[in-house]
């Protein structure tokens, strides 16, 4: 068994001054001390020990398109500009990809696919996760066909996997009903793109907008089939699809009214920064969300609208563009918080502790950031300096 002390540690109240953690050879921790004896041997370390962190959205498929689709205007142009360069998904991409994302210490991810491509690649990888199978139809035969597509996907071995929705805006609204209900067995949560642009609301308040040009240049028959509410979450609040079960990644254009629906019903908001900001050069109300309690998880999004998938980064964004917030918000989103939604859940959900905490029992890994002497370390973790950062001792695979 190894000791580890450090100057910093994370615990599921925030950072605790010269902690002690203990790991077993097998990678389980064992014991977590705050207040360490003296005279035991242990390493003693600069800085912070943090758990394995998690990506909450990501789409490993796209890895390819690095630095290829341009951004800054909108995510109407930004989407078409990726279906044109989109090519079969990129093995070796994809596998660097995973490797970049662990060594920047990302233990777990929620991968979105449509392909399956990543699915066997993040199975034998190193980062953990679930595959989350994205489906889009509007009319009949196409939802049948996608439902088809993803029921073989999650016949795949060696990977926990479930289907979701792409957006409320590319699936008909009995596809959604079928995909999003709450679960009988509880899961892992469905994730899916909310308020991204503020063309979703327009299509489904009156069908106008640059959506609705985008469908008709495709040819999709989408009038009528379609839901039809002022915003995509009252479609959802509205079919009762909203509750512990579901995280909505983005929110860029939610409204105060639709996170107090957001709020009320337990559901979680996934937070992608340096996409938003490179897509259409704005950031979510945050402040709102916190303020309401809205629990929240972090992810990097693809590496077509990001340039790493260094989830610290994410923090960083989040830390300077909203001081007024306590920036532990941002360490636990990107530990709890993403790991209550790998959780099995339906009607409730954890705290994410067991899969996202430094306590005992857990196995996902602990990260050593080196930090110069410091009072506050959370702050200084996300003053902007890429920090020295390496695993202690890698999660172990389940
Ligand atoms: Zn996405």
């Amino acid at each position: 068994m190894a000791r580890f002390r450090a100057d910093w540690v994370w615990t599921s109240t925030g950072p605790v001054r010269g902690g002690e953690v203990c790991v077993s050879d097998d990678g389980l921790i064992k014991r977590v001390r705050t207040a360490h004896t003296t005279g035991a041997k242990a390493e003693q370390l600069p800085g912070i020990l943090l758990p394995g962190l998690v990506n909450a959205h990501c789409h490993l498929e796209l890895s390819d398109l690095r630095g290829r689709v341009p951004g800054g205007q909108g995510l109407t142009s930004w989407a078409q500009a990726l279906l044109a360069r989109r090519r079969a998904p990129q093995d070796e991409a994809i596998r660097d990809a995973l490797d970049q994302a662990f060594d920047l210490g990302t233990a777990a991810m929620i991968d979105v696919t449509n392909s399956g491509a990543a699915m066997p690649l993040l199975a034998q990888g190193p980062v953990s996760g679930v595959a989350q199978i994205e489906v889009l139809g509007i009319e009949p035969d196409r939802c049948e066909a996608a439902l088809e597509h993803a029921a073989r996907l999650l016949l795949a071995p060696g990977l926990p996997a479930r289907a979701t929705c792409h957006a409320v805006v590319s699936c008909a609204e009995d596809l959604l009903e079928d995909l999003l209900a709450s679960p009988v067995v509880p899961g892992p949560a469905v994730t899916f793109h909310c308020d991204e642009d503020p063309a979703d609301a327009d299509l489904l308040r009156d069908g106008s907008g640059p959506w609705a040009d985008f469908l008709d240049r495709l040819g999709r028959q989408w009038r009528g089939r379609l839901g039809s509410a002022a915003t995509p979450v009252q479609l959802l609040e509205g079919l009762g699809l909203l509750g512990p079960h579901v995280a909505l990644v983005h929110c860029v254009y939610t409204g105060a009214r639709d996170l107090d629906r957001i709020a009320a019903s337990g559901t979680a908001i996934v937070l992608c920064p340096r996409s938003n900001l490179y897509i259409g050069g704005i950031l979510p109300d945050v402040p709102a969300m916190v303020q309401r309690g809205i629990p929240l998880a972090i992810g990097t999004d693809s590496l077509a609208s990001v340039d790493d998938l260094d989830l610290l980064k994410e923090a960083v964004v989040l830390a300077s563009a909203f001081p007024e917030i306590d920036p532990s918000t941002w360490v636990f989103a990107l530990t709890t918080g993403g790991a209550r939604l790998l959780e099995a859940g339906s009607a409730s959900r954890g705290d994410g502790s067991d899969l996202g905490g430094l306590v005992a029992g857990a196995g996902h890994g602990m990260l050593l950031v080196e930090l110069p002497p410091t009072e506050d370390p959370v702050a200084t973790l996300l003053d902007g300096t890429q920090w020295p950062r390496r695993w202690l001792c890698p999660p172990r695979r389940p």
